[in-house]
């Protein structure tokens, strides 16, 4: 016996379909609505209707045989899988947040994917599509079915549009004020994201690089080094200026490197929000301003500079890649090699790049840089980037579900990555101070930073114009060898004053290729942050040189 499946007319599947998305699946989208119209109920009552008969009025459209329930199915899960990182979260999903996903590993990926998670899709997302895929849906004849989506669509949209000119003074300054309502929408705002992302998707095309500064050369006091010149530059991940003792955090994450005569740099902002971006931008002799991917990836970064100035060049990685900034350097990615003493599940705590720079260091005999790129504080599961005894801040949230953890657990986590931050960083110090026979320095700097429920906002990854600082601002903290310092010329004690000068990942291309002193045309000594402070070459330098024609 065959039970009879349940049928429905094309356009009420349409308008349930509409209401379902535009009224169950948008949970902070209302909730953000309630507090930006809090003084406008109606307005607010207003724009819901005007959104539903939008969403009824693109779905009717599509209401043919064969398509609208792929489409509705589509929209639907979508939805659910968007509105479940949205509302836990607080994250919006954008073209980045798209991008991060699809370059991110299977490992941390795997963190997102929480029985939290399954049990929002089954609910929201499996379970209505599945009510979709049972329905018999009634379809008339093709041309009447035209003319009854057509009287359907235009009073809709009539009335859609009336709503907009009724309050368009105050849905403009609200949308203009508050960009993140609108991004908060579903199914709009992953849909728009995902489009976005495939007209940006690059994973077929070929970049012709074009070089850079491959003019550079050793400057004067480079050429006088008696010794190799080492300077190792850790990339942070996810870390927050806000959060380390050495910029005035109440909390001591920082007693490391407090003992080790840094200088940490309190006012530098990202490039930003995401891995993805900052790391390629801050690279680039593009400015934040001027920074794009396409861009990025079609010139030369400053590591290949670098090398055109006769100076090694290794990226070390324990992230989860280097966004193509490495990709004309030796590059080893050690979550691949699975070393049991630091690592588990695909993931390995930072002190792996210690452990790896003091090998490297064994075979320098020529200057170098050597970029360790660290998993540092990514989140949500920060209590798996830390051994257990750097659980200082107790008790820590030891999960990726925050709706199970309360806000000070997490901030607690998230400050034992800090601190394990700390030892890492000061342990690199250790290594390079170690070697006598070099000159060495270390400057850490952080792709961008964390949002730690402020203004119930997790993560990162917001878009920049409306971000928090607590996204934004990085730390970034240099150290540099007596014989570093003296060598080539750095005055600690300048840049320790100046530490609370305004500096940006912009600063980043020219500051290290004035750290090693080459000399190129695309050097910028205005953006150099350390330029201020380093003292002009000394005439036995200067004549070296001449003689030496290094
Ligand atoms: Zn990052």
């Amino acid at each position: 016996m065959r039970l009879a499946r349940p049928a429905i007319g094309s356009l009420p599947l349409v308008a349930l379909s509409a209401a379902y998305l535009v009224f169950v699946t948008n949970g902070t989208f209302w909730r953000k609505g309630l507090l930006y119209f809090a003084d406008h109920p109606l307005h607010l009552a207003a724009l819901g209707l005007g959104l539903f008969l939008i969403l009824f009025s693109a779905l009717a459209a599509v209401s043919v045989r064969y398509l609208v329930k792929p489409v509705v199915i589509a929209f639907v899960l979508v939805s659910a899988v968007a509105s479940y990182y949205v509302d836990s979260y607080g994250i919006l999903i954008d073209r980045t947040m798209i991008a991060n996903v699809a370059q991110t590993t299977g490992a941390e990926a795997g963190h997102l994917v929480t029985a939290g998670f399954l049990t929002h899709l089954a609910l929201f997302g499996l379970l209505p599509a599945a009510l979709v895929m049972l329905v018999r849906v009634r379809h008339r004849p093709f041309w009447r079915k035209v003319r009854w989506n057509v009287a359907a669509i235009v009073p809709s949209l009539g009335v859609a549009l009336a709503i907009t000119l009724a309050f368009y003074p105050s849905y403009a300054s609200t949308f203009r004020m508050h960009r993140d309502l609108m991004a908060s929408l579903n199914p709009l705002a992953p849909v728009v994201a995902l489009v976005k992302y495939g007209q940006h998707w690059d994973g077929e095309r070929t970049y012709v690089v074009a070089p850079l500064g491959t003019d550079a050369v050793a400057g004067p006091r480079l050429a006088a080094a008696r010794k190799p010149v080492v300077t190792v530059l850790v990339v942070g991940e996810t870390a927050r200026a806000q959060n380390f003792s050495l910029n005035g955090y109440d909390r001591d994450t920082n007693p490391e490197l407090a003992a080790r005569g840094v200088v940490s740099f309190t006012d530098v902002s990202s490039c930003g929000t995401s891995t993805a971006v900052s790391v390629p931008c801050m690279f680039s002799n593009l400015t934040r301003a001027g920074h794009s991917d396409e861009k990025a990836r079609s010139v030369e970064n400053v590591l290949d500079v670098l090398g055109h100035g006769g100076i090694d060049v290794r990226w070390i990685d324990n992230d989860t890649g280097a966004y193509h900034v490495a990709d004309r350097v030796p590059y080893t990615f050690l979550p691949g090699g699975g070393d049991p003493r630091f690592c588990e599940g695909g993931e390995c705590h930072d002190e792996i790049l210690t452990d790896r720079l003091e090998a490297e260091l064994k075979t320098i005999t020529k200057d170098t840089v050597i970029v360790l790129h660290q998993l540092g504080s990514h989140g949500p599961t920060y209590y798996l980037r830390y051994p257990a005894g750097f659980e200082r801040f107790a008790p820590a949230c030891r999960t990726a579900e925050f709706a199970d953890c309360k806000r000070e657990e997490i901030i607690n986590a998230y400050d034992n990555t800090i601190l394990y931050t700390d030892h890492v960083l000061a342990q690199t110090i250790d290594r390079l101070k170690a070697r006598t026979d070099f000159d060495t320095a270390m400057l850490y700097v952080s792709d961008h930073g964390e949002s730690l429920g402020e203004n119930g906002i997790y993560l990162h990854a917001m878009p920049y114009v409306f971000a928090p600082t607590t996204q934004t601002r990085v730390p970034m903290i240099a150290w540099f060898s007596d014989g570093f310092a003296g060598d080539m010329g750095v005055d600690t004690a300048c840049l320790a004053g100046r530490r609370d000068a305004p500096l940006s990942h912009d600063n980043l291309f020219h500051t290290l290729i004035g750290l090693q002193d080459l000399r190129t045309k695309v050097y910028d000594a205005g953006l150099d942050a350390f330029a201020p402070c380093r003292a002009a070459p000394t005439p036995a330098q200067v004549s070296e040189l001449a003689g030496a024609g290094r």
